[in-house]
């Protein structure tokens, strides 16, 4: 009992820190964007040049600090080179704002007319499609993440889909011992593949691994990740085509409001999709208790990613609200009620 008190207090130290971590990112992004738009007034090379190094600056500044924290609380024992490669998919997304910037840029000064708002919407049409199918790709590439072989699990796995009448394309498996994370994610919004780490596998009792993999497959049977995306992604195409409305009309005074109204409704979406993502981890969890027959697997399953993971069972609910996985208070609690 001692030393699961000593490691809750581990945890929420660790939370903590990783939330001034959060803070220190949304400060540099902020400085970074600032940055590099007045070097893009300037000239739009040297935009590009500012912006591209901001964003590797900030990358390997935030990396290097998330690596030491994951030293000190956790005690990985990957190598510097090993988190950052890890780590790179975030990189990639920073850099993909950079482009994104560029190429806003590009159109707001060489298109006219309609043209500007056909070859923006065309843009991020496109990024979407290529972020869902390249980032499966990268994720098992950075993770070394391997076909899943062991046969048991394999058949396992296999059992708990068709029960749950889900196709499964393929199961990986990903290499996290070394970084200590203990994980399982769906991939793809169409094509449903399994992920799991090898570290959660080796710390997971079966029936404990069974519930993880009956959560994941819920988010597949239930198309989550597609529910997201199309929730997400009207909302930002409308507001980033006000956005544009109010650069084509600039000479007009209502254009300011214009670009206003944007900012606030993208803001919103912001906001609004935490609480669904809630609920939507909510249903798989309560979904993985009725294929296994009942809510311990899961019960238990979430407790162990807590001890291993280093999560706090409860945070302020402040921070909570921002957060796309309720508490494990939270779903457990939610679990007990279904018996
Ligand atoms: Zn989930």
């Amino acid at each position: 009992m001692n030393g699961k008190l000593e490691n809750e207090k581990r945890a929420e130290r660790y939370f903590r820190t990783l939330t001034r971590l959060g803070y220190v990112l949304a400060l540099f992004i902020g400085i970074c964007l600032g940055v590099s738009y007045s070097a893009w007034t300037l000239n739009p090379l040297l935009g590009f040049a500012v912006s591209l190094l901001s964003a590797t600056t900030a990358f390997l500044f935030l990396a290097l600090l998330e690596y030491r924290i994951d030293r000190k609380y956790k005690g990985i024992t990957s190598s510097r080179r090993e988190y950052l490669i890890v780590a790179l998919p975030v990189y990639a997304i920073m850099l993909l704002f950079v482009i994104t910037g560029l190429t806003w840029r590009t159109v707001l000064t060489y298109a006219v007319g309609t043209m500007v708002f056909v070859y923006m919407n065309a843009t991020v049409i496109l990024l979407l499609y290529a972020s869902f199918t390249l980032f499966p790709r990268m994720f098992r590439i950075r993770s070394k993440g391997l076909e899943l072989e062991d046969p048991k699990l394999v058949d396992k796995i296999l059992g708990i889909a068709q029960k749950m009448d889900v196709k499964v394309e393929r199961m990986i498996m990903l290499s996290r011992k070394k970084l200590k994370v203990a994980n399982a994610l769906q991939v793809g919004p169409r094509k449903f593949s399994i992920y799991i780490s090898d570290y959660l596998i080796e710390n997971f009792t079966p029936v404990q691994v069974e519930a993880v993999i009956a959560h994941e497959l819920a988010h597949a049977k239930k198309r989550h990740l597609l529910k997201n995306l199309l929730f997400t992604l009207p909302f930002g195409l409308i507001s980033m085509n006000l956005l544009l409305y109010s650069w084509v009309i600039r000479a007009n005074h209502i254009s300011l409001i214009i670009a206003i109204a944007s900012i606030i409704f993208l803001l919103t979406v912001n906001i609004a999709i935490t609480p669904l993502r809630r609920r939507l981890e909510l249903e798989a969890d309560a979904l993985s208790a009725k294929a296994l027959g009942n809510p311990e697997p899961m019960i238990s399953a979430l407790q162990r990613i807590g001890e291993l993971n280093l999560i706090p069972t409860k945070y302020p609910r402040i921070i909570g609200w921002g957060l796309p996985h309720p508490s494990i208070e939270t779903r457990i609690e939610k679990l007990r009620r279904l018996r």
